[in-house]
């Protein structure tokens, strides 16, 4: 190992003051900050410039345009390398209240976890990162290399927001790379790395026949649009589980050859996965490396919602005058929700179906960071160095984020290093994380720093 230089000195201060940085977390944790309800939005932006300004930097909040705003504060550093944190300071709503055994604004510490709702996601890896500025410049002066802090206040409601910040602050997003908001242990403590997001395209659907729902009797002459839309679906899927939209795969990347290789050393969760989900088998019973090859390099389409007709108790003899679906659908690397929008639009055209409307609602896109990247290796060493175990390393992650706004329009890789782990229960009651993955995410990043200076 020994990939950073000694760094005993700031580790031993992270340790002795390790009180003080818990204090640190727990302060923000009881501000609440849900950017869904407008709820101390504007507090807990004003607790995060306090922790920055204290850190010898003079934060700024920039507006987004409409939304909330980003605070971001930049520290220059012993050399011209930079480094860049994507955070977010909102945090999701906490209800239900009644399944949490502690008030989930009060940070409480009980059997060597903190408690709290955004503690894992995601105020626990601000204060990690504020920390490490911390205890760095306390033992060491300058930090070995520039930081920028770019912490947004969207990222819950799906940072509709971002792009106008990135739009109108390129140079601020600029670095040689980017530690995003997440990251952690596995279930089983292993630590993990994520390489990437999916991009999604969220689209909705609607069909219409007679201008109101009328008497059911009149089904042997007038159209039913929940049967327009049924059979319009249909088209969309095989059984076998296949997207049957002509193009859709065209532009997805299949892995290389070391990725396939960071597949095959994943953990084994998939009958954890079974039980959480209560179901008996996979799609298609997959298992093993074919599991993983789906998850995380295959798109989705999936129905997410679907509303037709009388859906109340007992029975009503209605035919429908409307039917709307909601099709989700997760994309891989190279694929652009637009243009998957436009392959649905022509293949529901093309199939007779040019009276089913659509409208593109969401569209992200897939965002990857290669595992020959620098940031990578460092992040894994680096886990390796502090936390005694080699990283199981993700090409990408199933979820979707602004990754691809703040990083790869830029081409600046990122990988994720956080403090949370396979049961921190985010966006759920009880959220937690540990106090010592806590300490050892302050070193983590410290260790990034000091390494990622010398690359
Ligand atoms: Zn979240």
């Amino acid at each position: 190992m020994g990939s950073t230089t000694d760094l005993r000195d700031v580790y031993s201060y992270i340790d002795e003051h390790q009180g003080e940085y818990v204090g640190k977390l727990q302060r923000l944790l009881r501000q609440p900050s849900i950017a869904a309800q407008s709820l101390g939005m504007d507090e807990m932006a004003t607790l995060v410039e306090q922790d920055l300004a204290e850190l010898g930097t003079v934060p700024r909040r920039i507006g987004t345009r409409g939304g909330f705003p980003v605070v971001y504060a930049e520290f220059s550093g012993a050399n011209n390398r930079t480094l860049s944190f994507y955070n977010h300071y909102d945090v999701q709503p906490a209800d239900p209240l009644d399944e949490w055994e502690s008030d989930p604004w009060s940070g409480e510490i009980r059997d060597g976890r903190i408690w709290a709702r955004g503690v894992s996601d995601n105020k626990g890896n601000i204060a990690a990162r504020l920390a490490a500025i911390d205890a760095w410049q306390k033992v060491r002066g300058s930090l070995p290399l520039n930081v920028k802090f770019i912490i947004e206040g969207e990222e819950e409601i799906g940072s509709p927001h971002l792009q106008n910040f990135a739009d109108d602050h390129p140079e601020l997003c600029q670095a040689d790379a980017c530690i995003w908001e997440f990251g952690g242990r596995d279930i089983d403590g292993r630590p993990q790395i994520h390489l990437g997001l999916k991009g999604i395209c969220y689209v909705e659907l609607r069909a219409r026949g007679a201008r109101t729902d009328w008497h059911s009797a009149s089904a042997t002459s007038v159209p039913n649009p929940a049967w327009r839309m049924v059979w319009a679906l249909a088209r969309l899927k095989g059984e076998d589980d296949r997207i049957l939209i002509p193009g859709f795969y065209d532009k997805a990347v299949a892995p290389t050859q070391a990725e396939l290789e960071a597949l095959a050393d994943l953990p084994d969760t998939e009958q954890e996965r079974l039980d959480d989900l209560g179901i008996d088998r996979f799609i298609n019973d997959l298992t093993g490396q074919e599991l993983h090859l789906k998850d995380y390099f295959q798109p989705t389409c999936t129905i997410s919602g679907l509303l037709s007709g009388y859906t109340e108790k007992g029975q009503k003899t209605v035919l429908p005058s409307q039917a709307m679906a909601k099709l989700d659908m997760r994309l891989v690397a190279n694929q652009d929700p637009h243009e998957i929008y436009e392959l649905l639009r022509k293949h529901l055209d093309a199939n007779g179906f040019t009276d089913i409307e659509s409208e593109l609602i969401g569209a992200g896109y897939p965002a990857r960071t290669s595992l020959e990247a620098s940031i990578a290796k460092v992040v894994a060493e680096t886990y390796e160095d502090v936390y005694g175990q080699v990283p199981a390393i993700y090409p990408t992650s199933a979820g979707s984020g602004p990754w691809y706004q703040l990083c790869d329009a830029f081409g600046i890789d990122a990988c994720t290093a956080g403090v949370g782990h396979g049961r921190s229960q985010a966006h759920a009651p009880n959220e937690n994380i540990f106090v010592e993955d806590f300490v050892l995410g302050i070193k983590h990043i410290a260790a990034i720093m000091d390494c990622f200076a010398r690359r």
